[in-house]
């Protein structure tokens, strides 16, 4: 039922209904249309949409809302995919066109540059998107509890940790469903309960799945809250029935909070890993390392970083945060040597795995800080950092320390690749690589969005900076 609230100085309350055509959506996809001078945040709305939004947290200029109805639906609406589209908080825009997703997120990228980086006028080319932008995952991590007294898994609702109950992920293969679903059926037969968050109390807190899309292995490793799954020996054999799977773990998360997997993760059945190829380099997998999740589209964005990089077999290559030194070895192909640095240990010692499994002898890893090791010039055995002709950066979502940025502007390569998946502090970070400053400034010479994240707000980005006095080369 309609409660108002008035809320001082608000001149819309909670519940008030009010339409609006969506002009733009946020960063977080929601739609942005304005009534009367008044920003509205509207959740499963689209650009193009005129709908009756209801307000659901007003504000002083602005407030978030959600849709009541469409009035005029946007030229680019279509059907979602998934019945669970609007409820969970996984895809943003399964309901808006896919060649609008693609145009949408070169506009993102454009506006970033200008606005976050003062690069106004950067060509930003045509995003590379999938030719069938559903079923592209190859990792999903669902997590288990009680909905309304019944045992479920799902996804959580946006920006909540109300489990939505999905069974059949569009983004995942449809043999996860089958692996999800035996899994709950497991837990009720042996009367396993899931993990409470409230009380800390209960067992199965997650089921993480990975597979190698190229070789068809899976992963099933369920997270559980204390040392040994109950009745594994059976867990075992009723996964068993399942094609496909390879390999069966339990990470043990014995922890309060919200991190999902713990340190510790036991084998029940076969390696704990999987082997993933990509482009004819062969990858181990382990359920805590980064894998990039769109094997099709990893392929397309790391031959996009190679062709960035443009070696011709002689340069000296960083790759920072390299992860399990996937485009290590890319580079590595057509490179003098490679040194890829990364933060999490057990990632450096898969990626020394990887370069010894394809038989690739010029790329050495260092577990570390990148900011750390290349501002000091030393790797952590003591040996001086060479200097570099190419410089790759992949970091996560928040970008580039500061002081990386400096430490590498010192070490002045020819040319920097930065691999970034999220628009905002790649501006941020590709403003302190073009200013003049000491007058060793990089260009901009190349900006490539790949659609790694389809039916979401996310996309991927390579650039290519290029020192300003190599420019002639
Ligand atoms: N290039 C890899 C990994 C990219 S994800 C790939 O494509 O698979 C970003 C990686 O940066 C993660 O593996 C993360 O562990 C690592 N990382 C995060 N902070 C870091 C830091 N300060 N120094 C080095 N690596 C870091």
């Amino acid at each position: 039922m309609s409660k108002k609230r008035m809320l001082p100085g608000s001149p819309v309350n909670r519940n008030d209904l009010l339409d609006v055509t969506i002009e733009d959506f946020t960063r977080e996809g929601e739609g942005i249309g304005r009534a009367g001078g008044y920003t509205l945040f509207v959740k499963d709305a689209l650009i193009g949409d005129t709908v009756r939004a209801r307000i659901t947290k007003p504000g002083k200029t602005y407030a978030y809302a959600r849709v009541e109805e469409v009035l005029t639906p946007s030229p680019d609406r279509t059907e979602a995919a998934c019945p669970e589209a609007r409820r969970c908080g996984g895809c943003r825009f399964q309901e808006y066109d896919y060649a609008a997703q693609l145009r949408w997120k070169r506009r993102l990228v454009r506006d970033a540059l200008d606005k976050i980086g003062g690069l106004a006028g950067t060509e930003v080319l045509p995003v590379i998107g999938m030719e069938h932008p559903f079923r592209y995952r190859n990792k999903a991590q669902y997590p288990v509890g009680t909905v309304k007294g019944e045992l479920e898994a799902g996804f959580y609702a946006g920006r909540t940790h109300s489990i939505i109950p999905v069974r059949d992920c569009r983004l995942t293969p449809e043999v996860y469903a089958d692996i999800l679903g035996t899994t709950l059926a497991f837990m009720r037969h042996f009367h396993i309960p899931p993990y409470n968050e409230q009380t800390g109390e209960g067992v199965v807190r997650h089921l993480l799945i990975r597979s190698a899309f190229s070789t068809g292995e899976i992963l099933v490793c369920p997270v559980i809250n204390g040392r040994k799954m109950p009745h594994a020996n059976e867990y075992v054999s009723r996964m068993l029935e399942i094609p496909g799977i390879r390999s069966i773990c339990v990470n043990i998360n014995t922890k309060r909070g919200n991190v999902i997997l713990g340190e510790r993760t036991e084998s029940l059945h076969g390696e704990p890993y999987i082997t993933d190829v990509l482009d004819g380099l062969t990858f181990r997998v382990s359920p805590r390392s980064f894998y990039q999740v769109n094997p099709a589209q990893t392929e397309i964005l790391y031959r996009e970083a190679v062709r960035a990089a443009g070696l011709t077999g002689k340069e000296v290559v960083y790759d920072l945060y390299c992860g399990i030194g996937t485009i290590s070895l890319f580079l590595a192909r057509s490179a003098k040597a490679v040194y890829g640095v990364e933060i999490v240990p057990d990632a450096i010692r898969d990626a020394k795995e990887n370069a010894a499994l394809n038989g690739i002898g010029n790329a050495r890893f260092y577990a570390g800080a990148a900011e750390e090791i290349v501002t000091r010039g030393y790797f952590p055995e003591g040996e001086p950092c060479p200097a570099a002709d190419v410089v790759v950066l992949d970091p996560p979502r928040k970008g580039c320390d500061a002081a990386l940025i400096r430490a590498v502007r010192r070490m002045a390569p020819g040319k920097i690749v930065y691999v970034s998946c999220d628009p905002a502090t790649l501006a941020r970070d590709l403003k302190l690589f073009t200013e003049e400053g000491d007058g060793s400034g990089y260009r901009v010479e190349r900006v490539q969005p790949v659609d790694m994240f389809p039916e979401t707000q996310h996309i991927e980005t390579v650039v290519l900076l290029r020192q300003q006095q190599y420019r002639s080369m």
